[in-house]
C-alpha cells in the first residue's frame, strides 16, 4: 500500500524537477486548449450537447450496454463482462491461453492500468509490452502513469535519455526527441511483428452499431488492433454511447479537452473481426467490459455523474493541486480531480478518501470538464460520507470511516448555536472578544495553514452601528 496521500503530497513538493516537469507541460496543455476552444459559444454549445449525450446513455445504461452486447456479437466480435479486476484479468489470460500466447502488445488503456493487467500476465510468464511511447517509458522506468493521456509527462528529456541508455542494451545517451523516438519505434515494431495478442482500450462502444472507437497519435493503437492475430479490448461499462452520430461531438471534445487538438492523428472504428474478403486485421476480436464499483455508482442520482467521464484529462490540466505535485502524489490509477470522485468510491473512502481532500474547491475543474461533470460537488459529496454519522445509509463504501467523536461533537455544538439566536450572539461576541488569545498552533488545522484573524466585531455588530449613523 502506497504512503498516505499527504506525505506523498509533501515530498512531490520538494522535488523540484517535478515541479518544473508538471508546470512546464500543464502550462503548454492550458494553453493549447485555451487556443483550440477560442469560441467561447461553440465551446458551450458543444458542452452542453456532450453533456447531453452521456447523460441519455446513463439513463438508458442497462439497455444500452444489451445493444452493444448483441450488435458486437452479430459483428463477430465476443463480448465478456467482468464484475472484478480479478475476472477481468482472469478472462483475458484465458482468451490468451486458448490461443498460446506467449506475447502482447498493449496500446495506452487506464483500465488496464485499473486492473493490473501487466503484473497478472507476467506472473503468469507472458510479456506484455506497452506500445504508446509514454506508457512504455513507464513501464521501462518500472513506474506507473502520473496522467490519464499523457503518461511519461513527469519526465524531463534528459531523464528519459538516462533512462533509455541504462535499460535499452546498445542505446547511447542522447536527448535527441526524434533519435529517442527512433529507438522506441525500433524496439516496438520488432514486438508487433512477434505478438500473438494486442491490448487495447476503447474511447466509446457504439451501441446502435457494435463499434468500438479509439482515438491515439502514434499508430500504436492501429497496430495493436490490426497487426496481431488476436485482438481484446477492454473498457470500463459507462464508455457505451447510443449512436454513430454522438461521436462527431465526444470526439471533438475529447481530443480538443486532452491535448489541443482538433482531431487525433488515427481515429479508429472497429467493428469486426477481419472479414474474408479483407486484407488485414484480426482474426477474432474480444471486448472485455469491466464493472469494478461502477453499477454501485450509478444507483446514487449525484455520484453517477462521475460516469460521464471521457477521460480527457482536462480537469488534471487544470487542478491547482495536481499541477504542483504530479499524478504519482495521489497513489491511485486515476489522479486528479477525477481520480479523487472515482478512487475512493472504487476502492472505499476508508482505503483513498484522503485524496478527497487535496482539493481546494476552487471550481477550475467543473469549469474545464467537456461534460460538464460537476467535480467540486461530487469532492464534496465524498467528503460528506467520509464524515458520515450512519455508514449503512451511504452509496459508498467506507463511509464515516473519517468521523471522529471532537469533530462531529463540535459541529453537534455549533449547530445547536446557529439553531439559537440570542446563543449566537453570545457565542459570536465572546469570540470576537476573546478571539486573539487563541494559541497561533490548532492542531492539524494550522499545520498548513496560518491561524484565521478573528475579527474584533461580529458582522451583526458592524450592521447595527452603521444602520444607526446618519446617512
Ligand atoms: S472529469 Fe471531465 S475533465 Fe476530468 S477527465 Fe473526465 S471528462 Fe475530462
Amino acid at each position: 500500500m502506497s504512503a498516505p496521500f499527504r506525505d506523498q503530497a509533501i515530498h512531490a513538493l520538494q522535488d523540484e524537477q517535478l515541479r518544473e516537469n508538471f508546470r512546464g507541460a500543464m502550462d503548454f496543455l492550458q494553453g493549447k486548449r485555451k487556443a483550440v476552444f477560442s469560441d467561447t459559444i461553440e465551446l458551450e454549445n458543444l458542452r452542453q450537447q456532450g453533456h447531453q449525450i452521456k447523460a441519455e446513455a446513463l439513463a438508458n445504461l442497462p439497455e444500452l450496454l444489451e445493444q452493444l452486447d448483441s450488435q458486437c456479437s452479430k459483428n463477430g466480435i465476443q463480448v465478456h463482462w467482468a464484475e472484478t479486476p480479478e475476472q477481468a484479468c482472469e478472462i483475458i489470460h484465458g482468451i490468451i491461453e486458448q490461443n498460446n500466447g506467449k506475447l502482447a502488445v498493449k496500446g495506452k488503456s487506464m483500465v488496464s492500468e485499473e486492473i493490473g493487467l501487466n503484473h497478472y500476465l507476467e506472473a503468469r510468464g507472458i510479456e506484455c509490452l506497452e506500445s504508446d511511447m509514454g506508457e512504455y517509458i513507464v513501464q521501462l522506468a518500472q513506474e506507473t502513469p502520473s496522467h490519464i493521456i499523457m503518461p511519461a509527462i513527469h519526465k524531463s528529456k534528459s531523464q528519459i535519455a538516462t533512462l533509455f541508455n541504462a535499460t535499452i542494451p546498445d542505446t547511447p545517451y542522447t536527448e535527441n526527441v526524434d533519435e529517442l523516438i527512433g529507438t522506441g519505434r525500433r524496439i516496438l515494431r520488432e514486438k508487433f511483428q512477434k505478438a500473438d495478442i494486442g491490448i487495447s482500450g476503447v474511447n466509446f462502444a457504439v451501441a446502435e452499431t457494435g463499434t468500438l472507437c479509439l482515438v491515439e497519435n502514434e499508430g500504436n493503437g492501429r497496430m495493436c488492433t490490426t497487426v496481431p492475430p488476436v485482438h481484446i479490448a477492454i473498457t470500463g461499462i459507462e464508455k457505451v454511447i447510443p449512436r454513430l452520430s454522438d461521436l462527431p461531438p465526444l470526439l471533438s471534445l475529447l481530443t480538443r479537452s486532452a491535448t489541443g487538438q482538433l482531431i487525433t492523428t488515427y481515429f479508429n472504428l472497429i467493428s469486426s473481426p477481419r472479414k474474408p474478403d479483407e486484407k488485414d486485421g484480426p482474426e477474432a476480436v474480444h471486448l472485455v467490459l469491466l464493472d469494478n464499483g461502477r453499477s454501485r455508482m450509478y444507483q446514487h442520482p449525484e455520484l453517477r455523474e462521475t460516469l460521464r467521464c471521457i477521460r480527457c484529462g482536462a480537469c488534471m490540466n487544470h487542478c491547482p493541486v495536481y499541477t504542483r505535485i504530479g499524478g504519482h502524489a495521489y497513489g491511485t490509477v486515476y489522479p486528479g480531480p477525477i481520480g479523487q470522485v472515482v478512487m475512493p468510491q472504487i476502492n472505499g473512502l476508508d482505503q483513498q478518501g484522503e485524496m478527497t481532500e487535496g482539493c481546494s474547491l476552487n471550481g477550475a475543474c467543473g469549469e474545464v470538464c467537456p461534460v460538464e461533470i460537476p467535480l467540486p460537488d461530487l469532492i464534496r459529496k465524498l467528503r460528506e460520507e467520509r464524515v458520515q454519522p450512519q455508514p449503512a445509509e451511504s452509496p459508498v463504501n467506507g463511509a464515516g470511516s473519517h468521523r471522529t467523536r471532537v469533530e462531529a461533537t463540535a459541529w453537534r455544538f455549533w449547530r445547536w448555536v446557529y439553531q439559537h439566536p440570542e446563543l449566537y450572539r453570545i457565542v459570536t461576541w465572546w469570540a470576537t472578544r476573546l478571539g486573539s488569545m487563541l494559541p497561533n498552533r490548532l492542531g492539524p488545522w494550522t499545520r498548513t495553514r496560518v491561524k484565521p484573524v478573528i475579527a474584533r466585531q461580529s458582522l451583526h455588530e458592524i450592521m447595527r452601528e452603521r444602520s444607526n449613523q446618519p446617512d
